[in-house]
């Protein structure tokens, strides 16, 4: 089965797990600086030490390791190099074109697979439910700052030809998604109408806020720089604050209008919903969830499909990318 290390490359921080073909074996949060807006050498110094923060922890010797599993934001190719234009945390132009992936590998002598980082929380989610059997399918949407999303169908994560596949936060809206209105919409992407640009913190900045202001003229959020209003919906909602809860309940409308998408694609066995709005009290989190599941027009026979919580939110990109390459380079059971 091997030995496997994963390692999460965020915008500030590196997350560290080790996986030994069966289970996890770091429990707690194990994570140092990315230092990303350091440039790509220092990036990858940084890999290579929270690689030997994983051998620490878990009392492994390098010699014993099999592969290690990469991820980070896109859009990055299926095998982790960097868009043409740099990606979300990577804008330096010393990252434009650059492998990723490549020089890991080459820095540490070992294998290194690598997904994006929505493709690899979704795996771990699906993993976590499903384990390795090969008949199921889920698809997972994680409401962040942006909206990451990730396909596990018939066992396999979904990558695509070019690495970009199930980028569902930029699949646009159908018409009439939001049945209390007309809300016009637009992503940082440069699309109009996509699930991002409503269900995200990013369009609540953009989009939501904004559009509800002007029917709530008075309320304690207007007097607010936009960034900062933005970020203090989620606690309004939680105080059952009238404003806030429609601008979640238009994100659950936009969440279920995709949803029923996904459901006449894969026809899934589960639907993971995570990010920030998930980590919120249970109360508020459980109200999400149930006008979610509430408003997804079924067919008969798909009534019963789960849309339940993504599990262990930050580690979880970690946890799938060392799934990944344990999948990918690991050694056959004879
Ligand atoms: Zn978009």
């Amino acid at each position: 089965m091997g030995k496997f290390v994963g390692l999460d490359l965020g915008g500030n921080s590196i997350n560290v797990t080790a996986f030994d073909g069966t289970s996890f074996v770091i429990e707690g949060m194990a994570e140092l600086p990315s230092l990303v807006s350091e440039g790509p050498e220092t990036c990858v110094s940084q890999l290579c030490a929270g690689f030997e923060l994983a051998l620490e922890l878990t009392k492994w010797k390098k010699s014993e390791i099999t592969a290690v599993g990469l991820d980070t934001p896109g859009p990055i190719s299926a095998d982790g190099v960097l868009c043409s234009k740099g990606a979300t945390n990577f804008s330096d132009k010393a990252y434009w074109n650059y492998d990723l992936r490549g020089a890991l590998a080459k820095a540490l002598h070992l294998p290194v697979s690598f997904l994006n980082d929505g493709n690899a929380a979704a795996l771990y989610a699906h993993w976590v439910q499903f384990k390795d059997d090969a008949d199921k399918t889920s698809v997972s949407l994680i409401v962040g700052t942006g909206l990451g999303g990730g396909v596990v169908a018939n066992g396999s994560v979904l990558i695509g030809k070019v690495g970009f596949a199930a980028e569902l936060g930029h699949v646009t809206l159908p018409g009439n998604w939001y049945p209390e209105g007309i809300i016009h919409a637009r992503c940082n992407c440069g699309k109009d109408n996509d699930l991002e640009s409503i269900a995200s913190l990013t369009g609540i900045e953009l989009n939501l806020l904004p559009y509800f202001l002007q029917k709530y003229p008075d309320h304690p959020l207007s007097a607010m720089p936009i960034n900062d209003a933005a970020k203090k919906v989620r606690g309004f909602a939680e105080r059952q604050d009238e404003m806030c809860l429609a601008i979640f309940r238009a994100q659950t409308y936009a969440l279920a209008a995709h949803i029923d998408q996904m459901v006449n694609v894969f026809d899934p066995d589960a639907i993971f919903i995570g990010g920030g709005v998930i980590e919120a009290k249970q109360e508020f989190r459980e109200w999400y969830l149930e006008n979610i599941r509430n408003s997804v027009p079924y067919r008969e026979e798909q009534a019963n499909l789960p849309i339940v919580v993504a599990p262990d939110g930050d580690r979880a990109g970690a946890r799938g990318a060392a799934l990944f390459a344990s999948r990918k380079l690991g050694k056959p059971v004879h």
